[in-house]
């Protein structure tokens, strides 16, 4: 069974482009296929003091479960090189660069919680780069009367 997937993707060191494009190629490869993707953006760094970001969302399709599908997103951010993680320090969370941030932003509309995952992405509505790239491919995850 095919699942419908809206993954975030965010690069802020080195060369953003290629990590980009190369997280793409890896997501393709190895996860599903892409079907949409918005245009790459540049944005202010989000909830940390750091350089901008180019951001792009893209939509796939995938046949693993979301607990996979991350699996498979972490995987390609350790082999882009990624190293430090965020972590919560009194309770907010501590950012780092990172040469790519992969986020499912939403998997079939399903709504979830554990620990290693929270669906849909809990910061969608608080980044204007997120929303900028939904309406340009006519999707919004906060009504069911879009395209999705
Ligand atoms: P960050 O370092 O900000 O990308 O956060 C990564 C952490 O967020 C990982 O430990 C994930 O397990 C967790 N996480 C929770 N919900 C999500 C989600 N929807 N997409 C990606 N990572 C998530």
């Amino acid at each position: 069974m095919q699942h419908r997937a809206i993954i975030g993707l965010g690069s802020n060191k080195g060369d953003r482009e290629f990590y980009l494009q190369s997280a793409r190629f890896l997501i393709e490869k190895e996860l599903g296929s892409i079907l949409q993707r918005s245009s790459v953006i540049e944005t202010p760094s989000w909830g940390f003091d750091s350089d901008p970001f180019l951001n792009q969302v893209v939509v796939m399709e995938t046949s693993l479960g979301p607990l996979a599908l991350l699996d498979g997103l972490q995987s390609i951010e350790r082999r882009l090189g990624r190293t430090q993680k965020s972590y919560l320090k009194d309770g907010k969370p501590v950012y780092h660069a990172r040469t790519i941030d992969l986020d499912i932003l939403d998997y079939d509309r399903m709504r979830y919680h554990d620990e290693r995952l929270t669906l849909p992405h809990p910061h969608i509505a608080e980044r204007d780069f997120v929303l900028a790239s939904l309406n340009e491919l006519n999707l919004n995850l906060t009504n069911h009367e879009d395209t999705l």
